[in-house]
C-alpha cells in the first residue's frame, strides 16, 4: 500500500505507541527509520534547518540507490524519504520542535514522525524492525503526567508528555436533577441518593485513573476540577495515585486544551528546576572526582563517557571546536588534545555537550542559576 502523506504526530507518545512500534517486523524487508536534527539552535533559523534536514536525507538516498534490493522496494523507501522530506520542508522552525523521528512502514501501512523538544543527532536506519533507540535517549529525559480533571458528574483524563497533552478518556455518569421534595423524610432520601451517586461518580473516575497509570505509568498526577470536592474526589484514589499528586487545579472540566498544555508547561517548568536544584546539591555533596565543573572538565568527563547528569545554562552560546576523529569537545582550536586529530568549528559548543550527553543517556537539565553561572554555565555529576 502506498502512503500518500506523513503527518506530524500530535498526540502523547504513549507506551502503547512504542510497543506498537517496536513490534513491526519484516523479515527480508527493510524498514525506515530516520531522525532529524530539527534545532533552531544549530541551524539558526527555519531556512537553515531546511537544508540540513535536506542534506541529510540525499544521503539517505544515495544509500537507497545503491542498496541491493528489488526495484519495488526500492521506490517505496524513495518515496517515504521524500514524504519525510516534504514534513521537514513544512515543520521547520516550529515553536518547541528540536528534532523528529519518523517511523515508515508503508507495507503495513504504517507512518509515524514524532516531534522531539530535545536534540537529535540526524541519521537514519534500514533494518528489518524500527530502530528506537535514539527515540529512547530522548523520552527518559522526561516524566509522564497524569491529569484528572473531575466535578459532580463530569471528569476528563489526559496524559501529558514532553510538552503535548491528550485527552485518554471522559466519564459522565447521569445524577438526579435537583428537585425540591415537599416532605423532610423525603429530601433526607434525596439527599442520601445524591450522595450516593458521587460516591459512585468518583469511584468510576478514580478507578479509570488506576487502569491509565497501568496502561500508561504516569510518575505524576496532577488533579483539577471544582475545587470543593477535590479533597473529596481524591480520597477515592488509589494510594499509588494519590502519593503522586504534584499540583491541584482550579479549572473546569470543560478547559480548553490549549489551557490545560499552558499549567502543564508551567508545573513542568518548576518540576525541572527542582530537579536541577537536586542534581546540583547531589553534585556539591559528591566527592571530588565525581564533579565535573566547568566546560573544561566536563568536556573530559563527556569524552570519558562518565557523565551521568548534566546541567546547562540556557541561552550560553560559546564557540567551540569538536575532534573530527574522536569527538572531544573543546573550547578552542588547534588539534585534539586527546588524540591529535584535527577539530571542526561549531558554533553553539554547549548545545554540542547536550547531544553527546543524550547519546550517552545521561540526563541533562536547562538551568538558570548564579551557581552555575560561575562554573562558566555548565557542570555535571559524574556516574563514578
Ligand atoms: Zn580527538
Amino acid at each position: 500500500m502506498a502512503l500518500h502523506q506523513l503527518p506530524l504526530y500530535e498526540g502523547v507518545i504513549t507506551r502503547r505507541l512504542l510497543k506498537q512500534l517496536g513490534e513491526v517486523h519484516r523479515p527480508g524487508e527493510l524498514l525506515l527509520s530516520v531522525y532529524l536534527d530539527m534545532d533552531p539552535s544549530r541551524w539558526g533559523d527555519a531556512e537553515g534547518i531546511r537544508i540540513a534536514a535536506k542534506n541529510s536525507l540525499r544521503h539517505l538516498h544515495e544509500k537507497i540507490g545503491q542498496l541491493p534490493i528489488s526495484n519495488g522496494e526500492r521506490q517505496r523507501l524513495l518515496r517515504e524519504t521524500e514524504l519525510i522530506q516534504e514534513l521537514a520542508t513544512l515543520s521547520a522552525g516550529r515553536r518547541g520542535l528540536r528534532g523528529l523521528a519518523c517511523f515508515l512502514a508503508s507495507p503495513v501501512n504504517l507512518a509515524y514522525a514524532l516531534p522531539l523538544p530535545w536534540p537529535v543527532h540526524s541519521r537514519y536506519f534500514l533494518e528489518d524492525r524500527f530502530v528506537l533507540w535514539p527515540l529512547h535517549q530522548v523520552l527518559d529525559q522526561s516524566d509522564l503526567f497524569g491529569i484528572v480533571l473531575v466535578d459532580k458528574d463530569e471528569a476528563r483524563l489526559y496524559l501529558g508528555y514532553l510538552g503535548q497533552i491528550e485527552e485518554m478518556s471522559y466519564i459522565f455518569d447521569e445524577i438526579p436533577p435537583k428537585i425540591r421534595i415537599p416532605d423532610a423524610f423525603g429530601e433526607l432520601q434525596f439527599r442520601r441518593k445524591h450522595v450516593e451517586y458521587f460516591h459512585h461518580h468518583f469511584d468510576r473516575v478514580a478507578y479509570n485513573a488506576l487502569r491509565l497509570w497501568e496502561q500508561e505509568p504516569f510518575r505524576y498526577l496532577i488533579v483539577g476540577g471544582l475545587w470543593e470536592i477535590l479533597p473529596q474526589f481524591e480520597s477515592h484514589l488509589h494510594r499509588y495515585l494519590r502519593e503522586r499528586i504534584i499540583a491541584r487545579w482550579e479549572v473546569s472540566v470543560h478547559a480548553a486544551k490549549t489551557e490545560l498544555q499552558k499549567r502543564l508547561e508551567q508545573e513542568e517548568s518548576q518540576l525541572l528546576q527542582r530537579q536541577a536544584e537536586q542534581v546540583w546539591r547531589e553534585l556539591n555533596e559528591a566527592p571530588p572526582e565525581r564533579q565535573a565543573k566547568g566546560p573544561e572538565r566536563v568536556f573530559r568527563a563527556l569524552w570519558e563517557q562518565r557523565v551521568g547528569h548534566l546541567l546547562v545554562q540556557p541561552n550560553t552560546r560559546y564557540h567551540g571546536h569538536v575532534c573530527t576523529q574522536c569527538q572531544r569537545l573543546h573550547l578552542s582550536g588547534g588539534p585534539c588534545i586527546e588524540c591529535g586529530g584535527s577539530v571542526n568549528h561549531v558554533p553553539d559548543i554547549y548545545e554540542e555537550a547536550v547531544r553527546v550527553a543524550l547519546s550517552q543517556s545521561a540526563h541533562v537539565r536547562y538551568w538558570n542559576s548564579p551557581a552555575l553561572e560561575e562554573c562558566d554555565g555548565i557542570a555535571a555529576l559524574l556516574r563514578y
